[in-house]
Formats: C-alpha cells, sequence, structure tokens
C-alpha cells in the first residue's frame, strides 16, 4: 500500500491532561449491501451533539463521542485517535481497543485488514496514526533522537501468535512484568522501523497471517484479538542543559475479536470451540471492565489473569495508558440485540479511571540528577 503522506486537514484537539478516564467512542456503520437486499431497516437514531446514541425507540446512552454512518474515517481519527498519537510522543502509552460484534466495522476503522484501501478517506486508524508518528518525529527531529519500533501479535485460542515472525512457536512467548513493573511480552521481536512505508509494510505482512475463519455472519470474520504496537523511544538533545532524558511510549491498537455469541454464528465443531474461547477473553476483558468501573471493587483484586488478552492490557485499563475504545455497532434492525449488548459493554467501560505517566528512564532520572548535582558543586566552587 502507498498511502500519500498529505497534511491533515483539522485542528488538533486540545489535549485532555488532568482527564484519565478512558474515553469510550461508538460508531455505527451503514447498511451493507446484503441488508439493504434483505430490505433490513435502520434501528439506530443520533443526538445532534454527537454524544448519544438511541437505539430502537427509547434505548438511549451517552458517550464521549457517536458517530453516525456518514462520519468520515478522518474524522473518528482525530477525534479519538489523534490526541493519543500527540500523548504517546510526550511519553504516555496510549491503547485504542475496537470492540463489536463480527461486521461491525472494527477492522474497517482500525484499519489493519490485509487488503487496505488505497483511497485517502478510506484510510483506518492505524496508517493515519502511522502517518502522524512520522511527521512529529519529523518536526521534532532537533529536539529529540527517536528510536521506533513495532510488534504484532494475535492472540487466538489463548494462544499468542508473533504475527511479523510466524515461524516463532506461541509456546516460547509469554506475557511477564519487568522490573518497572510494566508488562512485556518476553519472545515477540519487536522490528526498529525509520519511516512510514516500512512500518505501513510490517502491518500488511503480519495482517496477512492472521487467523481468519468463515461464519455465517461474515466470510472472512475474525476469529484473533490483534494487537499491533508502535514503541516511540526519544532521547532528547538539550546539550546546553546538560540533560540527556530518555523517555519510552508504548501505543497499543488493538481490533478485537467479534463480540457476538456462538449461537448467533451458526457456529459448530472446531469453531465453536473458538468461540467458547475467544468469548472467554471478552469475558474477562468485560470482568476486568466491571471490577475497575465499580467504585467498591476498586481497590480488590482485578482479574486481569483470566486472559492473555486482559493479561497483555493491564496498562491500558486502569494503569498506565490513556485508552479509547471504539464501540462499532451495525444499524441494522436485525442486529438489534448485539447492538445493545455492545452499548451496554462499551458503557460499563465509561467508569474506569486510569493512571498515565511520562515514562521516563530510571537510569536517564537518576543521570540527570548526578549531572544537576555536579553543576551545583562546580558552581559552589567557583564562587568560593
Ligand atoms: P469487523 O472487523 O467488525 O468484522 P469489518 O470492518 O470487516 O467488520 O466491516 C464489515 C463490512 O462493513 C466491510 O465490508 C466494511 O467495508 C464495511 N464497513 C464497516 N464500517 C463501515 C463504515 N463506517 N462505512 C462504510 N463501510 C463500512
Ligand atoms: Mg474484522
Amino acid at each position: 500500500m502507498t498511502v500519500p503522506l498529505s497534511p491533515s486537514q483539522h485542528d488538533s484537539p486540545a489535549l485532555d491532561d488532568g482527564c484519565s478516564s478512558v474515553r469510550v467512542a461508538v460508531r455505527a456503520r451503514p447498511l451493507v449491501e446484503k441488508e439493504i437486499v434483505e430490505k433490513c431497516t435502520e434501528c439506530v437514531s443520533y443526538s445532534q451533539d454527537g454524544k448519544q446514541v438511541v437505539l430502537g425507540k427509547d434505548r438511549r446512552f451517552t458517550f464521549d463521542h457517536v458517530f453516525g454512518p456518514n462520519i468520515s474515517q478522518d474524522d473518528v481519527y482525530m477525534d479519538c485517535v489523534k490526541p493519543l498519537v500527540e500523548s504517546c510522543c510526550a511519553g504516555y502509552n496510549a491503547t485504542v481497543l475496537a470492540y463489536g460484534q463480527t461486521g461491525s466495522g472494527k477492522t474497517f476503522t482500525m484499519g489493519c485488514g490485509n487488503n487496505v484501501s488505497l483511497l485517502e478517506e478510506e484510510l483506518g486508524i492505524l496508517p493515519r496514526a502511522i502517518r502522524q508518528l512520522y511527521e512529529n518525529v519529523e518536526e521534532r527531529s532537533n529536539q529529540a533522537e527517536f528510536l521506533i519500533k513495532c510488534a504484532y501479535v494475535e492472540i487466538y485460542n489463548e494462544e499468542i501468535k508473533d504475527l511479523l515472525h510466524p515461524d516463532t512457536p506461541s509456546k516460547s512467548i509469554s506475557i511477564r512484568e519487568d522490573a518497572n513493573g510494566d508488562i512485556v511480552l518476553a519472545g515477540v521481536k519487536e522490528e526498529v522501523v525509520t519511516n512510514f512505508e516500512s512500518m505501513i509494510r510490517f502491518l500488511e505482512h503480519g495482517s496477512v497471517f492472521r487467523t481468519t475463519g468463515s461464519t455465517l455472519m461474515n466470510q472472512h470474520s475474525s476469529r484473533s484479538h490483534a494487537i499491533f504496537t508502535i514503541i516511540i523511544e526519544q532521547r532528547s538533545i538539550l546539550e546546553s542543559a546538560g540533560i540527556n532524558d530518555v523517555i519510552t511510549a508504548k501505543f497499543h491498537l488493538v481490533d478485537l475479536a467479534g463480540s457476538e455469541r456462538a449461537k448467533r454464528t451458526g457456529a459448530v465443531g472446531m469453531r465453536f470451540k473458538e468461540s467458547v474461547t475467544i468469548n472467554c477473553g471478552l469475558l474477562a476483558l468485560g470482568n476486568v471492565i466491571s471490577a475497575l468501573g465499580d467504585e467498591r471493587k476498586r481497590c480488590q483484586h482485578v482479574p486481569y489473569r483470566e486472559s492473555k488478552l486482559t493479561r497483555m492490557l493491564q496498562d491500558s485499563l486502569g494503569g498506565n495508558s490513556r485508552t479509547c475504545m471504539i464501540a462499532c455497532i451495525s444499524t441494522a434492525d436485525t442486529n438489534f440485540e448485539e447492538t445493545l449488548n455492545t452499548l451496554k459493554y462499551a458503557n460499563r467501560a465509561r467508569n474506569i479511571r486510569n493512571k498515565p505517566v511520562i515514562n521516563r528512564d530510571p537510569q536517564s532520572v537518576m543521570l540527570n540528577q548526578l549531572r544537576q548535582e555536579i553543576r551545583a558543586l562546580q558552581v559552589e566552587l567557583l564562587n568560593q
């Protein structure tokens, strides 16, 4: 895929520094051809202010953003993701999660399908975020040296696969906590990427390996969670001040598996087993969301260890990250029940409070302190 490096048309919304709640957006897709042929009707409406969605006659929900079927990819990106890219460049971790039933528009919204469109207006979140990241890096090249890496994994039937290195056995991959308490994926190889085009190639390459299955709902419905991670390390160039700050941020972009219940997909046999396991990952995510969203439970045990997905996203939910969940819904009346489930699930996520901090390398912090002490001593000596 070659994506034009055009400057963005929008102004950047201000960073919401004080607020650390998980932001939740709903995006409704238009009826697809099959639904029009089957004479489905739309059962979702939207308030003028872009904050409320009404399902059927009176199921009303409020979110940080509500995007109707005519809202462009660029608008979704600008409202939900651009501030997160800027935040990552300032050293904060960020996460974007696309949630919803199969066929609701998760992969379209994230832009991580393996036949990504070449048209500018159809580009999803991932290519837009990658493009902006390299623009920001370019702009700041006289202030900091950047090292940018990416990794792409899939969680399928509770096994983690390295999509950029598909020969790596799943058994050699594990989720661990490092000395700083950060979650790391041991055994997954991160690739250093110096430009936009190369990272897009990694994204496309990995997406081809993503496991897909076929169910009654969608020919190529994805049965896995795909997590594309961008790691941004920067060393500030402020020689005059004698400061050498090293900050690192992780940006997870997650295309979750379909949230529908197994029975609706007509899944049988092996595929039924898959559905059950996938629901287990999303069920665990739901349990984590309700534990974190409930004031009374917040100080208690949060069941991150119930699944690989929640373990991997531990920082993103209730931890050190700025997080946005985009709940994708179908507007068709035939999907009423699933849409209701998605809206309820997303509504619970609104209560989560995160604690994002700038990730400074502890060694560089110590080094800077020592440098400052040396300088103070030198000044003292000179004044004697
Ligand atoms: P999911 O990943 O949730 O299974 P997809 O992203 O594959 O769903 O979307 C299903 C179909 O709907 C695709 O053909 C996609 O192009 C189309 N689609 C999804 N969202 C939109 C949208 N906002 N506008 C136009 N078409 C969309
Ligand atoms: Mg998909």
